[in-house]
């Protein structure tokens, strides 16, 4: 059985009152069949993740693919390990556009991440003009497989996906529940092409992209749909919940 996941991407939201108290807020949530994931911004992550005796489980946002050094402004995927973060989002859409992280620098930080034990969270998804081509699966696979490839059976198995489609992000244009199926049927197949159907089916795959506390059940009751990797629901504790009890 793969592992069921609902993470929560807070972006550059909240300041610390707000954002311990959403923290303190979920950290109360009983789902044992849910692995919950927060993504906060990285100045609470010290904070939030010492003393973790709850089930609730702290990632960073982004991490530098360098152990230490002259880096001004980066944080070592060996530091945010040395606090107990466990996850890392790497790829986000909004990393690769921003600041214009290639799949070339996504695959140094995937090995980063997996030398310090810590799960990446890849992410891949097309932007609108490359759907509108009939694209996306080329695109979304060729991401996976310039980042990921690299890696051994056992080192893919420890990586969990993110698909979000870029055109459904921040914009409250969800894929279909269709749409998302295909897009996650296919990244497995393409996943088992590569390493063979018991890591393919090993692997969670999530959907982010307006994923809220209305769409969230039909998204996740696709057989290839693993959970959400939620952005703006995230930040409301009551829908976040919602969304973690849709399964
Ligand atoms: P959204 O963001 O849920 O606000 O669309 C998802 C994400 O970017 O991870």
């Amino acid at each position: 059985m793969r592992r069921k996941i609902v993470a929560g991407n807070w972006k550059m939201n909240l300041d610390w009152d707000a954002a311990n108290a959403l923290f303190q807020s979920l950290k109360t949530i009983q789902n044992e069949q849910v692995e919950v994931i927060v993504f906060p911004s990285s100045l609470y992550l010290a904070a939030f993740s010492s003393g973790n005796n709850h089930s609730l489980k702290v990632g960073a946002q982004n991490a530098y693919p360098k152990n230490s050094g002259a880096y001004t402004g980066e944080i070592a995927f060996s530091q945010l390990k040395s606090i107990g973060v466990s996850h890392v989002l790497i790829g986000h859409s909004e990393r690769r556009d921003y600041f214009s992280e290639s799949n070339a620098f996504l695959k140094e930080k995937v090995d980063a991440c997996l030398e310090n034990g810590i799960t990446p969270v890849f992410c891949c998804g097309e932007s609108l003009p490359v759907r509108e081509k009939n694209e996306e699966t080329a695109f979304v696979t060729r991401q996976i497989e310039e980042s990921l490839f690299h890696l051994s059976a056992d080192e893919f198995k420890k990586c969990i996906i993110a698909y979000e489609p870029i055109w459904a992000i921040g914009t409250g244009l969800t894929a279909t529940s269709e749409q998302a199926e295909q897009m996650h049927r296919d990244i497995r197949q393409y996943i088992a092409g590569k390493y063979g159907n018991e890591t393919a089916e090993h692997i969670s795959i999530l959907y982010g992209g307006s994923c809220n506390e209305k769409n969230a059940s039909e998204l996740f009751s696709c057989p290839n749909v693993d959970g959400g990797l939620v952005g703006g629901a995230s930040l409301k504790a009551d829908s976040f919940t919602q969304i973690i009890n849709a399964f």
